[in-house]
């Protein structure tokens, strides 16, 4: 094994979250190695990469503020990373319509449509006909949509081969296929990460393993924090030869994402039971596809392309975990973004980049501390 490398900041974990600090820190011009150890089951591949606040946050709070704030940024962070990277990454799609079934859903949606339109985010509520015109191959039992021009999508796995690039260029160490094993500290607050081909130092230590953040926290002293994983399963159908849809669809058990490479994403499951199962059953894609066909018969003419699934980060009070851990100086977690990490990567960056290079914590309700970080 070759002798420790030094840096400012080491990230473990190089999923959209790691990388997406990565880069931020080394812009400011911090050393940093990110080291990730390419799991199958990593949130970021499998993501359908809505950028949706309004979709997960039931009620206003600070998720949704983060969310507001991450939409936000998200066309300046595309377009200084696809610069960068020289990557054709881009913000796609006309938008979500969220659609009701029945009137108990109908009802749901008007009182979101009442609660949500002073965000600053354009609604406009759809009548059966206006549905219609924007989307002819919708199922006609749609009663009801509320369109979100505002809330697009991005290609995740374009996202992160961008950022990766872009964590490169800006002079951040990549070491990919490797997995953590030990993390040794000394007396004078220097950490060792340790994995079977390198040991590198770091005076800050980050913690962005997703789903698997809560080993790599057992790996330090006194150490918790309570991430679990919520499996998810996706498809993509073949929709190359002209969408039958231009908007996003969301309905109480699918949804629908057309992207611009002609692939029509449909899903998601949600699976806390599946623990670290990483597999993708082909029965279970099936059903998805099923719920699918139900909200656009059309697409019972399109082949299936592939079906995946990953392992969101999971917190248990729903929010991500977000700052300095109280348990050692200079140690930090990003992690626990659940459903929405995609669109919360840019905001999840600049306040990481803040708290660890000047002392600005984020905001109290995302503090590590709240689990009380001690065993
Ligand atoms: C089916 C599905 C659909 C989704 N759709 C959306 C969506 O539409 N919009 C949205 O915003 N979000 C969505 N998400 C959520 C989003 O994908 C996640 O919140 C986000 O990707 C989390 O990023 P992360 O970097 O924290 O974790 P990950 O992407 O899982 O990355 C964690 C990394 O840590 C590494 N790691 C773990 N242990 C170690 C170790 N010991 N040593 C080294 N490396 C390690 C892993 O290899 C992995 O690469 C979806 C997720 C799923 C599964």
């Amino acid at each position: 094994m070759s002798k420790a490398k030094h840096f400012d900041v080491a990230v473990i974990g190089g999923g959209v979250i790691g990388m997406s600090l990565a880069w931020r820190l080394a812009q400011r011009k911090a050393s940093v190695a990110v080291i990730d150890s390419k799991l199958p089951g990593q949130a970021t591949h499998a993501a359908a990469g809505m950028l949706a606040p309004l979709s997960d946050a039931a009620s206003e709070g600070p998720l949704l503020d983060l969310g507001l704030a991450s939409l936000e940024k998200y066309p300046g962070f595309t377009e200084e990373i696809s610069d960068l990277a020289k990557s054709p990454l881009h913000i796609e799609g006309a938008g979500i319509l969220r659609i009701a079934r029945n009137k108990d859903e109908a009802k749901r949606l008007k009182a979101m449509f009442r609660r949500r339109t002073h965000l600053g985010l354009p609604l406009e509520m759809l009548t059966p006909k206006d549905l219609r015109e924007a989307e002819p191959q919708l199922t006609p039992d749609a009663l009801l949509a509320i369109l979100s021009p505002a809330e697009r999508h991005i290609q995740p796995r374009l996202l992160l081969e961008a950022l990766e690039k872009a964590a490169k260029h800006a002079g951040a160490a990549i070491y990919s296929g490797e997995s953590v094993t030990k993390i040794g500290d000394d007396a004078s607050e220097v950490y060792t990460v340790h994995t079977d081909a390198r040991a590198v130092s770091c005076d800050h230590l980050v913690i962005c393993g997703g789903a698997w953040s809560g080993s790599l926290a057992a790996l330090l002293p006194k150490a918790v924090l309570p991430v679990t994983p919520l499996k998810g399963h996706l498809g993509a159908l073949d929709a190359s030869s002209g969408s039958p849809l231009r908007h996003t669809i969301c309905a109480d058990d699918c949804y629908l994402v057309p992207r611009e490479n002609g692939e029509l994403v449909f899903g998601a499951t949600e699976e806390p039971e599946a623990q670290f199962d990483p597999e993708t059953h082909p029965y279970t894609i099936s059903r998805l596809r099923l719920d699918a066909e139900a909200l656009v018969p059309a697409l019972s003419g399109l082949a299936l392309l592939s079906g995946w699934s990953g392992l969101r980060p999971a917190s248990p009070d729903g929010l991500p975990i977000l700052g300095r851990m109280s348990t050692k100086k200079n140690i930090y977690a990003a992690t626990g973004h659940g459903r929405n990490g995609i669109l919360l990567a840019p905001q999840t960056a600049d306040l990481l980049t803040s708290c660890i290079l000047d002392g600005h914590n984020p905001p109290k309700a995302f503090a590590p501390s709240r689990f009380h970080n001690t065993k």
